[in-house]
Order: C-alpha cells, then structure tokens, then sequence
C-alpha cells in the first residue's frame, strides 16, 4: 500500500520539498485513497461536499484549487446577489476590462459538472452557516468585507459627503447602491484615503467621459459625470509620500489623463529627490516617478488638476456659508512624521490646522469586514473572521478566503494566493482525515428545497449566464459598450428565470 508522502514524512521525520509535498494532494492520490477500502489512506466512500459563501475572486479561486486537488469533490458556491464575481464585477473600474478577464477563469470554474453556482441565496438571512455545516464535509466563508468605514468626524453627514465605496458600487451599477443621489455641480473634490480605490475615484471624476463611453459603466452614472463640473480632485494622507498606498500604473495612468494636469508640491518631495535611488523597489520607481513630476508647471494648459498632498489628517467637514446642509470645506490636523527603530513611520499631530475649501468630500479609507452569522467567531476590531491558516477558530469544518479573512487589502493576486492557501488547508485536512466526508453531505439537495418551500427565487449558473447575454444585447451601435448592465434584481430574476 502507498504511503501518502505527507504522511511519509512526518513518520520518518525527513525533509521534504514543498512541492512534492503538494503533489501528493493531487487528483492521482485522492483516486486512491477513495478506492482502497481498508489502510490509512482509506477514509470514506463519500464524496467531500463543500460549501462556499460567496461567488467573488475568493470563493472561485478556493473552488477552482480544491477541483483541481481532489477528483471526486463537489463546490457549490452560494451568492446573495443573482450574480456571480464579487468585486470584480461591481469594484473594478469599468475603464479597466482587462483585469475582468479573470471572469473566464471563473466561468470555467463555475461550469465544471462538480461546481454549482447558487445566487439570490444570503447566507446568513435565507440559511444559516450551522446550517451549512450540518450537511457539508466544509464551509468555507469567502464573502469579502463589504462594510463601511467611517471617519467618525463632525458634518460627515452633510450633503455633497460620498463614501468611495458607494460611489464605485454606483457607478459599476451593484443594485443596492444605483440610486446613491451624486451630484457633481462642485468644481473641487476632496478624497480622503491614498490607496488605488482613491486613485479610482479621483481618474471616474477627472477622465473625459467621452473615454468611458465603451466601457460597462452604468448609462446612468455616465450621464451624470458627462454633466459633471468636477476640475480639481485632491487625494489626501495622512502620512508622506513614501506610505502612499496606490502603485505605479495606477498613478501613472492619472499622469498620463488627457488635460489632466497632476500637481505634487516639490516641497513633499525635496527629502526624498535626495535618498530616492536608495529606496528599495518597488517603492524606488513610483518616488522616482513622483520626484521627476513634483513641481512641474501646468504648462499645456490643461483644464483639469489631480493634486496629491499629505501629512493631513480629517478633523470636520465644514458646511457652505450658502448652505449649511451642504459641504464647503474641511478642517485638517497637520501631521509630522515619526519613524519608529522598526522602520514603521506614524504620523503625529502638529497642533496646527488648516481649513481647505472644496464641493464634495469622498471618503475612500478602506472597507470593513463584518459578520454575517452570529456563529461565525469574528474579530470586530481587525474586521477579519478568526482562523489559523484558514481554518476557523472552534468551528470545525469552518473555512475562510479572501477578504473576510485577510482584512481588505491587497489586488486580484494576493486573493488568488491567499484562496489557493485555503484550498490546500482544505485538501490536507481531508487527506488527514480531519474531514471526513459523510453520508449525511448531502450538500445542496435538501437545503434547496427547504428554500423551494420558502420561495427563494435561486438563479443557477444558465441563469446567470441568460442575464449575461441580456446585458451583452443591450449594447448597441449609438450605445458600443461591452454590456449594459442590469441594476436591478427583480429584472434580473425575471431574465434568469424565465
Ligand atoms: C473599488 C475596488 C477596485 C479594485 N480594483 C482592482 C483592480 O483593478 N485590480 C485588482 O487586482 N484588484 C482590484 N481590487 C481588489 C479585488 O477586487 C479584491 O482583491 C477581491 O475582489 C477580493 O475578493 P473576495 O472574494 O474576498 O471579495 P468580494 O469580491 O467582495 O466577493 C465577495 C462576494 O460574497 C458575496 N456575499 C457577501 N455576503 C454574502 C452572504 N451573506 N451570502 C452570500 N454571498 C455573500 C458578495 O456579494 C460578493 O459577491 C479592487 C477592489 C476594490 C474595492
């Protein structure tokens, strides 16, 4: 009989590389072990069948890996919206299409016979994760951290005040967020935040709309930002420029914006220009980058600024003199630099602030995790969910990927990392037996129809796949978008269902 390498290794404490390490979990091993009814590979005759809350990068990236590692194992993937893709279809900036790509991979993911996409269905609200965990081998939570984060400060309320996240949300046309009432009549924007979705931000405010026109960006957000009065948009950090959190094609695309001038103060940048070719990459290229621009004149004319400034932390919206329910400005602290022995550099009021006028404030600090399901241990301070590895804390069978468990940060690759780690924490513990599949999996059967008997409209992958096409058709000659997109889920069931 075969001993799994892992376990090999274990026994007779030699080292192992890594990647054979891996081999081990692939089709070829589980074929076996499935087969062999007797020794200590043998663990069932059931098939693994596991759940994932959550169709974005996250939730088909852990699918695709355990597909691929187990040749027998069943994903169904439950989504709350009728369809598929996370932040990829309602995040990424519809200027962007080649990063959406990814939606081919997902959609061969998603039509592999041993993957179910099971939209309309909130995990949380219409079945509960104990729920979950009673009929599957393992549930994995990958439903990302859609929450908002505010600034906690006076006149965060005020008309003229957007979160970031709504806006983007609004204008890639998510159904809870296509009425957010924006209004561009102000010629200054103020963004809070210097990370890439601030960056996205200040590019949908500043770039012609004639440019966004083939793009997927709803007709309706269109029309607004073709009326839109937006001139100047400022991103502002509360640290230097060396902890600015956006990377280089993200700046340098703002750089390169026709009549777009971008305007850095060559004051933020006289320290750096000294110590720039010391800066260790890829930090290096975006300073040398900012230090080559930094007090470059608008010398073409152009009728449009991108401005950068920092060490500025919020301190109040300030209302209009013409109207007090409306923004006029901000009040800002003054910030200076502390650099810690570790090499962590904080900011630290000055005591001195300083009032900057403008029309509309966005609000663009991050997203925050939150829980969906009284069971899940969460930690409410970090936003994540708590695990070790990916696995759970005190929840057996319970698994997460993606934003929920690595807090909001980093691009489609970090997720696709993090995603296949967690698939493989999955593969092994079901090759170690600390997963067994059950006769009692039965997955998805009797969990649909106890919705079927609670009338849950469920859209399925064909179904997506029909709103897909609708929305493809939509597009015309006068209109020559990629796809009109619909925005709401009543009409998206109807297509789907019918
Ligand atoms: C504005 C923005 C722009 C970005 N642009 C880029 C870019 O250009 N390039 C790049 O590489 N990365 C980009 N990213 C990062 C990328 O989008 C993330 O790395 C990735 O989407 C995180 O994946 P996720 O699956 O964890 O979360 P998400 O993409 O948020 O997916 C979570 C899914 O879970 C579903 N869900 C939530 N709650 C429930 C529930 N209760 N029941 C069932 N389903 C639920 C949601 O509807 C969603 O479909 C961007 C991020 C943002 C915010």
């Amino acid at each position: 009989m075969m001993i799994p390498m892992n376990k090999f290794h274990r026994l007779m404490h030699v080292d192992v590389p890594r990647w054979l390490l891996k081999q081990n979990l692939q089709a070829p091993f589980f074929s076996q072990a499935h087969y062999l009814s007797s020794g200590t590979v043998a663990k069932s005759s059931s098939v693994p069948r596991i759940c994932v809350v959550g169709s974005g990068p996250a939730g088909f990236y852990t699918a695709q890996q355990l597909i691929k590692g187990h040749p027998e194992l069943e994903v169904d993937i439950y989504e709350k919206l009728p369809v598929p893709f996370g932040l990829v279809r309602y995040g990424v900036a519809p200027d962007h299409p080649e990063v959406k790509n990814v939606i081919n991979t997902f959609t061969k993911t998603a039509q592999n016979p041993r993957c179910s996409f099971i939209g309309n269905v909130c995990i949380g609200k219409d079945i509960h994760v104990k729920n979950l965990l009673q009929v599957y081998t393992a549930v994995v939570l990958a439903y990302g951290a859609d929450k908002e984060k505010l600034l906690g400060i006076k006149g965060e309320n005020l008309k003229g005040v957007y979160s970031a996240r709504e806006f983007v949300a609004w204008y890639n046309g998510h159904p809870d967020h296509v009425d957010l009432p924006v209004n561009l009549d102000g010629q200054t924007a103020l963004v809070f935040g210097q990370g890439n979705v601030a960056i996205d931000v200040a590019r949908m405010l500043l770039k012609s709309p004639d440019m966004l026109k083939e793009t997927d960006i709803t007709p309706a957000a269109l029309n607004v930002l073709e009326k839109s009065q937006v001139k100047n948009v400022t991103l502002l950090g509360r640290r230097g420029p060396m902890e600015a959190a956006f990377t280089i094609a993200e700046f340098r695309e703002m750089t390169k914006l026709p009549s777009v001038h971008t305007d850095l103060l060559e004051s933020d940048f006289s320290e750096i220009a000294k110590i720039v070719d010391s800066i260790r990459p890829p930090r290096k290229r975006l300073m040398s980058l900012m230090c080559k621009i930094a007090g470059m004149p608008n010398s073409d004319g152009s009728c449009r600024e991108f401005r950068l400034r920092f060490c500025r932390s919020p301190v109040e919206i300030l209302p209009s003199e013409n109207d007090q329910e409306h923004v006029g400005g901000v009040k800002v602290m003054l910030n200076k630099l502390i650099k810690h022995p570790s090499g962590k550099v904080t900011s630290e009021p000055t005591g001195v602030t300083e009032d900057i006028p403008c029309d509309l404030v966005f609000r663009s600090i991050g997203y925050g995790g939150q829980t969906i399901d009284e069971d899940i241990p969460f930690d409410l301070d970090r936003g994540v969910v708590k695990h070790e590895r990916g696995r759970v804390h005190s929840m057996p069978g319970l698994y997460c990927s993606g934003w929920v468990k690595t807090g909001p940060v980093g691009v489609l690759v970090s997720t696709m990392n993090d995603s296949f780690d967690t698939g493989q924490t999955i593969l092994q513990d079901l090759n170690d037996g600390i997963l067994q599949p059950s006769e009692k999996h039965t997955g998805k059967e009797a969990l649909l129809k106890q919705l079927g008997d609670k009338s849950t409209q469920i859209v399925d992958f064909d179904g997506w796949l029909k709103i897909d096409k609708a929305e493809i058709s939509r597009s015309s000659d006068s209109y020559p978008s990629p796809r009109i997109k619909i925005v709401n889920v009543d009409q998206m069931l109807k297509i789907a269902l019918t």
